[in-house]
């Protein structure tokens, strides 16, 4: 098991409001819907395989229209949604390649801040960041990016390792803006709903969350001032949204 995006994968070093864990099994990689217009191309970096993980706990969720046509923006025809038993792997977090896990408070937000939040760990998934974090873990230790075509080995080069933690936490945070932003706009396109609705009153839930040492997010307020920029994009997009 591993965390990317917002819990901590080295307690007391990583803080925030979701998490990527990067478990999962081989991905077939079938044809993808071609993405909206503005949301970047796939990468094209080799898929790692990713061995199945359990979700202990967890329960299938029926994904909502609005969650399908905003993975299906982002060029993704099937992401796979659950709800887990409680707050403890954080309120919301993606499992490599293709499943979004909900914490029952994620599931009580409103319907804006919802939608930000899923669209943020739709395109970690679709931007694939937990292949790109494997090779980068290899390629810090000093090893071929594709020493082993196994995720979790590669990921298991962090356990305890505080020094790779500190090399990666640049680009956790770049993973992280990434996803803000793409989620911001996935969640206007589809949803209609503008940054003040959808990522600012997320963040303002509480905005001492995030930094510290390697961390993998920004404080909340500094995600907060990098996603000010995304306003009249995220208006722009609300006017292709279907009536709600
Ligand atoms: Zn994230």
């Amino acid at each position: 098991m591993f965390t990317l995006a917002i819990h901590p994968a080295w307690p007391g070093i990583r803080s925030g409001v979701c998490l990527i864990l990067l478990l999962c099994a081989g991905f077939l990689h079938a044809a993808q819907p071609a993405p909206a217009s503005w949301f970047p191309d796939a990468p094209t970096f080799r898929h790692y395989i990713w061995a199945v993980q359990p979700c202990p706990g967890c329960t299938a969720l029926d994904a909502q229209p609005r969650w399908t046509r905003m993975a299906l923006r982002a060029g993704l025809s099937e992401v796979h949604f659950k709800r887990a038993p409680d707050e403890s792997g954080g309120q919301a977090y993606s499992v490599a390649p293709n499943v979004v896990v909900l914490s029952p408070s994620a599931l009580q937000l409103a319907g804006c801040q919802l939608a930000f939040l899923i669209g943020h760990e739709i395109v970690h998934i679709a931007q694939r960041h937990f292949d790109e974090d494997a090779i980068a873990l290899s390629v810090y230790s000093g090893k071929p990016a594709y020493w082993t075509r196994h995720g979790e080995d590669a990921m298991q080069l962090a356990d305890g390792n505080f020094g790779l933690a500190l090399k990666l936490s640049p680009l956790w945070q770049q993973q992280e803006r990434e996803a803000d932003w793409l989620g911001t706009l996935l969640a206007a396109q589809v949803c209609g709903c503008s940054l003040e609705d959808g990522a600012l009153a997320y963040f303002r839930h509480d905005e001492q969350s995030g930094g510290g040492i390697a961390a993998a997010h920004a404080p909340a307020t500094e995600r907060i001032r990098q996603l000010l920029p995304f306003t009249e994009s995220a208006r722009r997009l609300m006017a292709l949204a279907p009536l709600r």
